[in-house]
């Protein structure tokens, strides 16, 4: 955003539709700054958070109209949490590199390999994979999801360095083994083992804040005598909010940077700022479009549909995901 004049103005405009019709707004903490004010400070957001607390808030909300400042995936998943209600997202084009890594097809392939290995989808699925699988699970709850199986072996699907960072934890407290996937987020598998190392170099007493997406090896390399934590994007908050360090080097996507910033102005975050290209496709202005379009012919340029059998099918590894808070 530019001019400040013209954000005052989009601010203004926003809050008056979403008044008008009956509408809250979600966002992921990696949309850019100006999109994770919330209304009480001046801004136009009712709420923001990580996979997982947004999930949560919009099967919880009363409003009858979601617009969701997210990717499209996340906007589905409030989709299959409110089947009463509308959800739009200002660019239905905000994908992920995760969740266009396998489809429904190849998860039934899966399962014909591997039959009764229970299946664990991260929430970074679009909903028709998710309708195939057993379970939901975001990197905040992952590790309890995979822990509470009877099971030996699970499948755990689509991020294969997620899965190599879990299969290391789960694998040492219980033994269990995961079979993988093959997918990558294309933002953090960006973090590597050289980057991490040049950077600890460069800044001695910081402390490392690594999410579950990266490599295993630039894990590897991180916790090497240094303090920090290898986990969600809630996880990390809550470390830095605890520790008493004042310099962090965050391999994450970059707007969480100025999420930590906001919430702990005192401390120093060093990242490399790589932007996550699908959550950067929404702006102040399309979420304004979206609430100028709701109600009017081209509505469906922003809305989520999905068919009522996928719905359906989707809800149940969502509700289960959702039990487990
Ligand atoms: S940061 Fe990675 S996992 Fe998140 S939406 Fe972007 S590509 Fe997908």
């Amino acid at each position: 955003m530019q001019n400040p004049l013209i954000a005052k103005t989009i601010f203004s405009e926003i809050r008056k539709l979403k008044q008008e019709k009956d509408a809250v707004i979600l966002a992921h903490y990696y949309m850019p700054p100006e999109l994770q004010i919330l209304a009480k400070d001046g801004g136009v957001v009712d709420f923001t958070g990580d996979s997982l607390g947004l999930s949560i808030e919009a099967a919880k909300t009363g409003a009858k109209i979601i617009v969701f400042c997210g990717v499209t995936f996340m906007a589905e998943t409030a989709r299959i949490l409110n089947p009463g209600k509308e959800v739009f997202i200002p660019d239905r084009e905000a994908g992920c590199s995760l969740a266009s890594s396998i489809t429904a097809k190849d998860v039934k392939a899966l399962r014909a390999k591997y039959p009764s290995i229970p299946v664990i989808a991260y929430i970074n699925t679009y909903a028709e994979t998710k309708a195939e699988c057993d379970i939901c699970c975001t990197s905040r709850n992952a590790l309890q999801i995979a822990r509470s199986f009877d099971s030996d072996t699970l499948i755990f699907l689509p991020d294969v360095y997620m899965g190599r960072n879990l299969q290391k934890n789960i694998e040492k407290e219980t033994g269990k083994k995961l079979i993988l996937w093959h997918g990558k987020c294309e933002v953090h598998e960006q973090f590597t083992s050289a980057s991490m190392v040049g950077m600890k170099l460069m800044y001695p007493d910081a402390e490392m804040l690594l999410h579950w997406e990266v490599p295993e090896e630039t894990v590897d390399v991180s916790f090497n005598n240094r303090a920090g934590i290898l986990g969600s994007t809630s996880d990390i908050l809550r470390y830095v909010g605890e520790s008493k360090s004042r310099e962090f080097i965050l391999a994450s996507e970059c707007d969480l940077g100025a999420s930590l910033k906001g919430m702990y102005p005192d401390k120093e975050f060093i990242t490399p700022c790589i932007k996550c290209p699908y959550m950067k496709k929404i702006t102040l202005q399309n979420t304004l479009a979206t609430l100028e379009a709701i109600g009017a012919e081209q509505e469906n340029k922003y809305k989520i549909c999905l068919s009522e059998d996928i719905m359906n099918r989707a809800y149940l590894p969502v509700k289960r995901m959702i039990d487990f808070t």
